[in-house]
């Protein structure tokens, strides 16, 4: 494959509705899903320094770990193609009978799939495991699960950079809270940033971005974390969150998907019925891609 052409800055969209009006909000969507088609969305943020860094150190091979239907599985893989690096996926769970479509493009565009039972999967990031891997595939270089690391927050950091307009709250759905971190480090101190955990019992999370943040060594304030809209857990869904999602396609033109950005559009709809943002405020929401992942699911 050729180098990719990447369209950034990511496009911003602009959503209209009867709601938004009566509250006088407006809401906008920064198009991440739109960078490429392949390395998609937060991904391909978290993915350029690490690919630099790689560079730098000469390194041949890149090694990460994820699901089936990980959208950091498959945009490393594109990545890796792109820009002649081999890859190494190690993915959760048993080795499937067929691979989930995810997987079938990382294998056809070589990445090299090895699968662990979920109870060595946890291991992954204690030293005697990743020594292990070393003994295993010999030298590469690593980009943790989720693609989550400081140089990742880096990444997700130019989110704000590219940004030409004042807005008053920043959405971003959460996974590991890297980009939600990323965002925080890039933000000017005026606007709320406001993560969306798509986990359940996501209690977790605010300390987790708090640390990734310590490494700064600068002090953030102005963001939380709304843990309501997780729908039962990652990856869970509900009816109502379908028909969500095929609502907001046929209003507002935009592809959602059921695992993050799906859950956050979700939420920030309900939280403006519940008239949580100030009337007049502009609402920033980052859409990270990931419709990949769309094709697990009968979206019918
Ligand atoms: C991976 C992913 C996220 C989560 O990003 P984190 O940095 O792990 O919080 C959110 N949205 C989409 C579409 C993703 O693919």
């Amino acid at each position: 494959m050729a180098i990719p052409t990447l369209q950034l800055p990511s496009p911003i969209t602009q959503i209209f509705s009867p709601l938004l009006d009566a509250q006088r909000l407006q809401l906008f969507i920064k198009r991440d899903d739109l960078i490429h088609p392949l390395i998609s969305g937060n991904k391909w943020r978290k993915l350029k320094y690490n690919l630099q860094q790689a560079k730098k150190e000469q390194q041949s091979c890149l090694l990460t770990f994820g699901g089936a239907w990980s959208n950091h599985i498959h945009a490393t893989a594109a990545a890796g193609n792109y820009f002649g690096f081999n890859t190494i996926g190690i993915i959760r769970g048993e080795s499937p009978p067929t691979l989930s479509a995810t997987l079938q493009d990382a294998q056809d565009w070589g990445m090299q799939l090895h699968f662990v039972n979920r109870e060595q999967y946890r291991h992954k990031t204690e030293a005697d495991f990743i020594a292990g891997l070393r003994q295993q595939f010999g030298n590469f270089y690593l980009i943790p699960e989720g693609g989550s690391n400081t140089l990742a927050m880096q990444g997700c950091a130019e989110i704000i950079d590219e940004l030409t307009e004042p807005y008053d709250v920043l959405c971003v759905d959460c996974g590991t809270g890297t980009t939600l971190a990323g965002v925080i480090c890039g933000n000017k101190d005026q606007t709320q940033v406001l993560g969306f955990s798509v986990l359940k019992g996501g209690d977790f999370l605010s300390p987790q971005v708090q640390s990734m943040l310590d490494k700064t060594h600068r002090h953030y304030h102005n963001w939380q974390i709304n843990n309501d809209y997780h729908f039962g857990g990652y990856a869970k869904t509900t009816p109502a969150l379908f028909e969500f999602i095929k609502t907001f396609k046929r209003d507002h033109g935009v592809q959602l998907e059921p695992v993050y950005s799906g859950k956050m559009f979700y939420g920030i709809f309900d939280l403006i019925k519940k008239g949580y943002f100030k009337q007049g405020s502009r609402i920033l929401a980052l859409h990270g891609g990931g419709l990949q992942g769309l094709r697990g699911y009968n979206l019918d």
